[in-house]
């Protein structure tokens, strides 16, 4: 006999989105609870920044948003869409139909999609969720503080949370940062390299915000130091002969004349540290009793990333692993959260859950990875994941397409930082999507 939820959803960016269709596709009552005025969570740009513009400060006005004005997607839209709901180029004059689009594109394809499936119904703007903990009759308590100020709450059977994961920034440990007099900020604080005019920029991080950020501050910044741990590359030599960019392993110290020391001898005086060093798990409304903690940013123990053991199925995670492709994840993620709370799918007990997530953080200590990267998925177990998704809830298998593309467009990346978003493609993969799309 299937079960139907009354569900809390939190945050209504592409991972609340598509739970949402999943759940009510299942046959569940949703709730969306969104801040915002408008869905689209990360792809909503605000030209504002935060007033504390390296994002550590807990009073701080806060911008849920990272992106920079010239923002264009780094994974090609084909790769980027829901499996149901290709991305592809749409007509009218405001579309940008270009395979890595603008950012605006990116909101209006979420917002297509809201429209396509009755979405917006179920999403309550302007609510933002500042308690959700578990009552004693095994219900779910999510407080909520509206536009007005006011705080209520309603009572649920389950919530799923997708509150995303780029707002609270995490920044690097530097010796002698107290005393140092220079400006600091974090890259989710960065608009457009109009700030860091003539100055001298120390930039930490070279993924993927970084290595954008830094190409945007070539011929703008008067000189950029990046630092960035791996090895010298063919790449970086590459880089290095441009002559305001410099390449350094990591910072020694800095010190009050505001020189920065680095730990090749190097020793520049700096204007900014411009932190591209990522972001850590904040989920601040919500009380488990210590059934979920979030330590050396591992959310844990969650059951493949998902659920907790001993919560489950009442709470779970959608979005939390990263280096994939977000979209099409949310997608198998949620609906195997929906198959689970209509009981159309089993979960094993919560002993075999805890002993699997035993066995995996052993196999992470074996292979010798930190906490911090247990929910870093990357190109290679990506499709390993999402087929054991789409095999446990009984979806179609992740495309070979996919993963061919995802790693075509990952080699041919670093070493054309500058142009590959116009220079790549790969017929025979692109011919395939579109065979895929047209079965939709
Ligand atoms: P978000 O989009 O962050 O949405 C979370 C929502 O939760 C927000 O609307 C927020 O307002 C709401 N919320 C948070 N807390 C509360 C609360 N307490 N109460 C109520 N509402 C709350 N992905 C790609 O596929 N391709 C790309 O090219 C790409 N580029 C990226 C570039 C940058 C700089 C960044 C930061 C991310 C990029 N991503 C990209 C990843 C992107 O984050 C995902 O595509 C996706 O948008 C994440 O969706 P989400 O729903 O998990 O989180």
């Amino acid at each position: 006999m299937p079960h139907f939820s009354r569900v809390a959803v939190i945050g209504a960016g592409a991972g609340g989105l598509v739970s949402a269709r999943e759940l009510s596709r299942e046959g569940h009552h949703v709730v969306v609870f969104e801040r915002n005025t408008q869905i689209g969570g990360t792809w909503v740009y605000s030209p504002k920044i935060e007033s504390d513009p390296l994002g550590v400060d807990p009073d701080r006005t806060r911008i849920h948003s990272s992106l920079f004005k010239s923002l264009r997607t780094n994974i090609p839209r084909e790769l980027m869409g829901v499996r149901d709901f290709p991305f592809v180029p749409r007509e009218g004059e405001d579309r940008d139909p270009r395979r890595f689009p603008s950012h605006t594109e990116v909101l209006k394809y979420l917002e297509d999609f809201a429209n396509e499936f009755g979405v917006y119904k179920f999403v309550r703007f302007g609510t933002e969720v500042v308690f959700a903990g578990l009552e004693e009759n095994g219900k779910w308590r999510i407080e909520f503080r509206c536009e007005n100020g006011d705080v209520d709450y309603e009572i649920f059977d389950a919530v799923v949370v997708c509150v995303g994961l780029y707002s609270q920034p995490r920044v690097a440990e530097i010796p002698g940062i107290d005393r140092w007099p220079g400006e600091q900020v974090h890259s989710h604080n960065y608009r457009d390299p109009e700030r860091f005019r003539g100055k001298v920029v120390v930039l930490i991080g070279y993924s993927s915000s970084g290595t954008d950020i830094s190409l945007e501050l070539i011929g703008v910044a008067k000189e950029i130091h990046i630092v960035w741990r791996s090895p010298k590359t063919e790449l970086l030599d590459r880089e290095s002969v441009i002559s305001n960019v410099s390449f350094h392993p990591m910072i020694e110290s800095v010190c009050k004349d505001g020189t920065v020391v680095f730990q090749d001898g190097c020793v520049v005086l700096a204007d900014v540290i411009l932190h591209c060093t990522g972001y850590n798990y904040h989920f601040p409304f919500l009380e488990t009793n210590g059934n979920v903690t979030v330590d050396d940013n591992r959310v844990g123990p969650l059951y493949k990333h998902v659920f907790p053991p001993a919560l489950a199925p009442g709470l779970s995670f959608v979005g939390l692993p990263f280096k994939v492709i977000p979209f099409p994840l949310f997608e198998l993620q949620s609906n195997w959260v929906a198959g689970v709370l209509s009981k159309r799918i089993a979960l094993p007990s919560k002993e075999e859950m805890l002993a699997d997530v035993k066995a995996f953080y052993e196999d992470l200590e074996a292979l010798g990875k930190p906490k911090h990267r247990t929910h870093l998925l990357g190109d290679y177990m990506m499709p390993t994941y999402c087929n054991w998704l789409a095999t446990t809830c009984g979806c179609p298998p992740y495309e070979e397409w996919r993963k061919k593309m995802n790693i075509s467009v990952h080699l041919y990346r670093m070493p054309n930082l500058k142009t590959y978003r116009d220079d790549w493609h790969d017929d025979e993969l692109i011919h395939q999507a579109y065979e895929e799309f047209s079965k939709v």
